[in-house]
């Protein structure tokens, strides 16, 4: 049996990892979409690295895009299986990926807009609404905890990972002439007493763990509760006579953000003149939750039993589903709270209310998610003082904010805990979706408090489960050699300026020092 590593691996998103038994089953689990920088995204266009056509079964771990929006992508190329998962990630699909595909036509559409002005070829999206519309009659949703056989060999179940509604910790047994494996893959984690979703279910026993890595060496504790900071900077915002802009992802992400801020309206602690959910996904998703309220925790249950309503649906929200009610909102100088997707801001609408409240000292832009590598959003939040927005320019002058406990990833704090909790622990441990530097920190946690061998494939790694055979991590051994070629240049440029300047002419000194640049940046590059 073996695993190979075709996105989630160095790196958050493009989830998608193949599982191949010793009697040639296939099992693709998750099969997301690269996002951030055009490298990453790059994985998306072409072929797979796989045959989809030899797939027997995709698993599904939850409706995240990151793990779920390459499905449509794995039909058009020849998959002729079943995609199974929770009965509420294939409700969330049926809405997320059609989305996607439009997003996917949208993009393309305005690419090939220049690339007919520039004489250059027509490109086309990696798929459509209509191909993701088509795919959903594939997808075969289940109950958590119940034990679904494949075949004789094969059987799987899935857990609440407490992530996202719907989200699933992902079992599975394989029987072969040595006996049977059990691999097990957390999907996105969710961390512990979160509002909304119910806390990740514990772990009796697994050989191997696929576990993720997002906040490997963070922490979510600030000194305030997340509804008391959502609170102050609503205040602030409201006083200095500005909007609050809040970049969302559509799901999971609003909904917590909806319920607490109904809860700080209920308690009266805030008065709004209106909060926008300007999202058509978000919207959807909401009704969605609005529809499932009896699977989420017993907080949100109870609150939705006394008000005698969804526990979503503030008073004073207003949902924007045309694109005429979303212009409508860039005229409302003060007093809104804004929810718009993307969450990365990197598409969508959220673009848009950035440009008309970015520039205005008394309008705040509050980040509640992780922001990747290369987008939008990462560089407001790291301070840019000028964006470019639809090819403007656009001056920071808003407070920009951040609150993380909105996260609904676990921490690492979190991480630690649920492997702490599995009975039975794992031989291997592989750290999955997380940029190195966190699944660095946290694999030297895991061997070191529970001495459990723990891995970070690289993409495209193939790992054998049932040799002794150890794999090869290509990227890791290029990583480390250009490490050493950095300092050995660097050292070779000391001495070069140590003597260089006494031995030969000017000219020569000066094209040798270019030379020795030019091969730093090609490095670095
Ligand atoms: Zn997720
Ligand atoms: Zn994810």
């Amino acid at each position: 049996m073996k695993i190979t590593f075709y996105g989630g691996a160095e790196t958050v998103t493009g989830s998608c990892y193949l599982v191949t038994t010793d009697t040639k089953e296939k099992i693709l689990v998750d099969c997301g979409l690269f996002q951030g920088n055009k490298t990453v995204k790059e994985r998306n266009y072409g072929d797979f690295p796989f045959n989809p056509a030899e797939i027997d079964w995709v698993l599904l771990t939850h409706a995240h895009i990151d793990h779920s929006g390459r499905i449509p992508k794995l039909y058009k190329k020849g998959y002729k299986g079943p995609v199974i998962t929770t009965n509420i990630t294939k409700e969330m699909c049926s809405v997320m990926l059609p989305d996607s595909g439009h997003i996917q036509e949208m993009e393309i559409e305005r690419k090939n807009r220049k690339n007919l002005r520039a004489g250059k070829p027509l490109l086309e999206p990696i798929y459509t609404a209509a191909d993701a519309e088509d795919c959903i009659k594939h997808f075969d949703g289940k109950q958590y905890n119940e034990l679904i056989k494949l075949n004789d060999n094969i059987s799987i179940r899935f857990k609440d990972a407490g992530h996202i509604l719907g989200s699933a910790i992902i079992e599975v047994w394989v029987k072969n002439a040595q006996g049977s494996k059990k691999i097990t893959f957390t999907g996105d984690l969710g961390g512990y007493e979160k509002p909304l979703v119910n806390d990740p279910e514990f772990l009796e026993e697994t050989d191997y763990l696929l576990i993720e890595s997002t906040y490997g060496s963070r922490s979510h504790d600030e000194d305030m509760t997340r509804a008391g900071k959502l609170e102050a900077i609503i205040e602030e915002t409201f006083k200095s006579g500005g909007n609050l802009v809040i970049p969302s992802f559509a799901v999971e992400r609003t909904q917590d953000l909806l319920f607490d801020l109904n809860k700080l309206v209920e308690a009266g602690k805030i008065s709004p003149s209106s909060i926008f959910v300007d999202s058509p996904l978000a919207i959807a998703i909401t009704e969605i939750f609005c529809k499932n309220i009896d699977s989420c925790d017993e907080e949100t249950q109870d609150f939705g039993r006394t008000s005698g309503k969804c526990p979503l649906l503030i008073n004073n929200l207003r949902f924007t589903r045309t694109a005429e009610e979303s212009k409508a909102i860039n005229k409302i100088r003060s007093g809104a709270i804004i929810i718009s997707a993307s969450g990365m801001c990197d598409a969508g609408r959220i673009k848009h209310h950035l440009k008309h409240n970015l520039w205005r000292s008394n309008s705040t832009v509050l980040f509640i998610g992780y922001q990747a590598k290369g987008t939008l959003g990462r560089n407001i939040l790291e301070g840019a003082s000028k964006v470019k927005i639809h090819g403007e320019d656009v001056t920071v002058n808003a407070r920009i904010e951040s609150i993380k406990g909105y996260s609904s990833h676990a921490d690492q704090e979190d991480l630690l805990k649920w492997i702490g909790n599995i009975t039975n622990k794992p031989d291997l441990v592989f750290l999955v979706h997380g940029e190195l530097e966190e699944s660095s920190t946290l694999k030297s946690l895991i061997e070191q408090d529970y001495q459990i061998e723990t891995h970070i494939p690289c993409y495209l790694e193939e790992y054998p489960l049932s040799t002794e055979a150890k794999p090869l991590c290509l990227s890791h051994e290029v990583r480390d050699k250009e490490v050493d070629l950095d300092e050995q240049l660097d050292s070779l440029m000391r001495q070069f300026y140590s003597v260089g300047k006494n031995l030969i002419s000017d000219k020569k000194y000066q094209e040798t020092e270019e030379l020795i640049k030019e091969i730093k940046k090609k490095l670095i590059s």
